[in-house]
């Protein structure tokens, strides 16, 4: 769809773009953002918090470093159980901006581990909604989990064992849907 596509540039904010030249030597910014969604690679997640956002902007002869973290909570789905949950998300911002004049230096040099933190600017305007954008894309985790001892589902009848812990099967139980199955299959043998 469409919108989905978008929603991560919708959450541009002409606030987020700050001026480089307006700057001090070294400026501290924290503010709130109600973004209320944001586009994943695992599709779109509901934020069901404000995005509370603290960085610094550092200017120095080659340009500029941002440094902060990210505040916020997400809806998430959990990886065993499948039930929604709220997952505290705290990102961190770190990122070089270098002025693209000085990109040869950067790109040669093979001391550089990384290029990754490293962006390269022409214009004195620089739009930080990306830096905050990836610090909490970076937080979700590959498998969520609404608790650490979140029990799951029943591999046999998918029952919710965090709500049913006593739920068990007899060990002759096998579902009648796989029973068919299990026929066949001895009968290969
Ligand atoms: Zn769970
Ligand atoms: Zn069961």
């Amino acid at each position: 769809m469409k919108v989905e596509k978008n929603l991560n540039d919708k959450l541009r904010d002409t606030k987020l773009i700050y001026d480089l030249d307006k700057i001090e030597e070294k400026e501290e910014f924290a503010f709130q953002l109600d973004w209320g969604k944001i586009d994943t690679p695992e599709g779109l997640f509901n934020i069901i918090d404000k995005v509370d956002v603290r960085f610094y902007i550092e200017k120095n002869s080659e340009g500029f470093l941002i440094k902060g973290n990210v505040k916020t909570k997400l809806e998430l789905e959990c990886s065993r159980c499948l039930n929604k949950y709220n997952q505290n998300i705290i990102g961190e911002i770190e990122a070089y901006y270098i002025n693209s004049k000085l990109s040869d230096k950067y790109t040669k040099n093979e001391k550089l581990d990384s290029l990754d933190n490293i962006i390269f600017f022409d214009e004195s305007k620089v739009d930080v909604t990306d830096r905050i954008i990836e610090s909490i894309l970076m937080e979700i985790p590959e498998k969520p989990l609404c608790g650490e001892d979140c029990k799951g589902l029943c591999a046999v009848c998918g029952i919710d064992l965090n709500e049913n812990p006593d739920h068990k099967h007899e060990e002759e139980y096998i579902d009648p849907r796989f029973a068919k199955l299990l026929d066949i299959f001895n009968e290969e043998k």
